[in-house]
């Protein structure tokens, strides 16, 4: 509780670095900042330090008939010597967030911040060391092969944030001691507006959830299926909101002070890439599509016709390119979700609770929301992961808590009468056990 608190007046004091540091890895608006990554930390720091006393206390279970007499309980016990491995999307909140999390758990830490954001990367060991004793928690600045190092190091446990690609090498080097792993990965986060959504009201909030942090968001909406009947008003209403939110013109846009960059060169090669792909093959840009190399900088940008067979279909977007296909029959969207890996999430916009129920029955994501994008992740309530391919465990709150925990089975024998069922097999024995099999089973 002690160190939660510490944590928090560190970061309170260290604000203005926190700024600075995203301003200089991607230029990431200063309310961007405070809003997705030390408003979420201060969360989870205050609904861990509100709720640990209860999490943390033993709880008895109920027993069946058969386990008459035995006193049982759960206990949650730190896992021990834990490894963080966070991506540079959200530097403070993914490396941060589970930190909180194993800290009320009662281990200690190895954080490995990304190597695509350095000033936050460096900044981040500054804190851990003005916090932290060093045995508690420590911060390794580096990239894959300082991340392949430690993880060829016997950890309790494992909490990666990244890709599926990488979250297939950690999970393979976590095996070789059997180390138990969280994996937050990513993917294609699908978006349906249907006929019946709130058009403009749907197109805010999608703008905020897409082009924020430039896209770079792993619960971003990847694409959006809309009814055929309202995609032009859908089109319509997400040309005004982009303008209205980021400017005008090209020129605004370019210069405003609320929309950040792409975080490496490397990144803004493979997203042109993946739009040359899609409009050399008959893709059509229907907003936006101005770049510049020597900022990473590329506009907002919505993409109408593409097709399945384009590499944009298939691979994660993670930037701010956003394809829209038009559906007339729902039955094809649900087909073309379930062809696909499974997503991190799935958006719904719509207004009638049958069509909502069947996407969600016919369908599997890490989560679901409906009418608003991306603010799961802020609910501390809630369970956030993936699964399979978009992620293995999940964090925040107590699940957080319980990701970083073993969860120890304690039993009590008090006065059990299991012996009448023990050796030697004698009919008399033998009768009881039937009975127990054919009464209590
Ligand atoms: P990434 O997988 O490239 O890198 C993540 C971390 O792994 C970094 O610290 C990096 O140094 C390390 N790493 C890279 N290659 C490695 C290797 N070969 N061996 C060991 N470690 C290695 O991911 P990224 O580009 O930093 O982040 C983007 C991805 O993260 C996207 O797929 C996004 O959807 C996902 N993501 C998921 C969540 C979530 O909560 N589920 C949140 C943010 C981002």
């Amino acid at each position: 509780m002690a160190m939660l608190a510490r944590l928090k007046d560190t970061m309170k004091r260290r604000e203005a670095d926190v700024v600075q540091a995203l301003y200089a890895d991607f230029r990431k608006p200063e309310p961007e900042v405070r809003l997705t990554e030390l408003f979420p930390v201060y969360q989870e720091i205050s609904h861990a330090r509100r709720h640990l006393r209860s999490w943390l206390k033993p709880h008895r279970v109920h027993g069946s008939l058969g386990m008459f007499g035995l006193a049982a309980q759960v206990r949650y016990q730190p896992k021990g010597v834990c490894l963080i491995i966070s991506p540079w999307n959200y530097p403070v909140n993914l490396s941060f967030g589970p930190l909180v999390s194993a800290l009320a758990a009662g281990n200690s830490c190895i954080i490995k911040p990304s190597e695509l954001t350095p000033a936050t990367s460096a900044l981040l060991k500054e804190i851990v060391e003005e916090t932290f004793p060093r045995d508690l928690v420590a911060v390794c600045e580096g990239d894959a092969e300082v991340s392949q190092v430690l993880l060829e190091l016997p950890f309790d446990h494992i909490f990666f944030t990244g890709s599926p690609t990488v979250g297939k090498i950690v999970m393979a080097a976590a095996a070789k001691h059997l180390t138990s792993v969280t994996l937050e990965l990513g993917g294609k986060s699908p978006t349906i507006v249907d006929a019946t959504a709130n058009i403009e009201d749907a197109a805010r909030k999608i703008v905020w959830g897409k082009f924020s942090n430039n896209g770079q968001t792993c619960i971003a909406p990847d694409h959006i299926y809309v009814s055929r009947s309202q995609a032009p008003a859908l089109v319509e209403a997400l040309r005004r909101e982009i303008k209205r939110v980021y400017g005008q013109s090209e020129s605004q846009q370019k210069s405003g002070p609320d929309y950040c960059r792409i975080v490496a060169p490397r990144h803004f090669e493979r997203l042109s890439a993946l739009t040359d792909d899609a409009t050399s093959r008959g893709a059509t840009i229907l907003e936006g599509g101005a770049r510049d190399p020597g900022q990473n900088y590329f506009s907002p940008t919505l993409l109408g016709g593409t097709t399945p067979q384009m590499a944009i279909s298939r691979e994660e977007i993670f930037g701010p390119v956003l394809p829209i296909i038009e559906y007339d029959d729902i039955g094809s969207v649900v087909d073309a979700i379930n062809a696909g890996p499974k997503p991190l999430a799935i958006y719904i916009f719509s207004h009638d609770a049958a069509v909502r129920e069947d996407i969600i029955r016919r369908t599997s994501s890490g989560g679901v929301c409906i009418n608003n994008n991306v603010v799961q992740f802020l609910h501390p309530n809630l369970p956030f992961g993936g699964v399979n391919n978009s992620g293995i465990g999940t964090a925040h709150g107590f699940y957080g808590f319980k990701a970083f925990s073993h969860e120890r089975a304690i039993l009590r024998d008090r006065f059990s009468v299991l012996r009448i069922l023990f050796p030697p097999y004698t009919p008399t024995v033998k009768k009881l056990i039937n009975l127990t099999v054919r009464l209590l089973g």
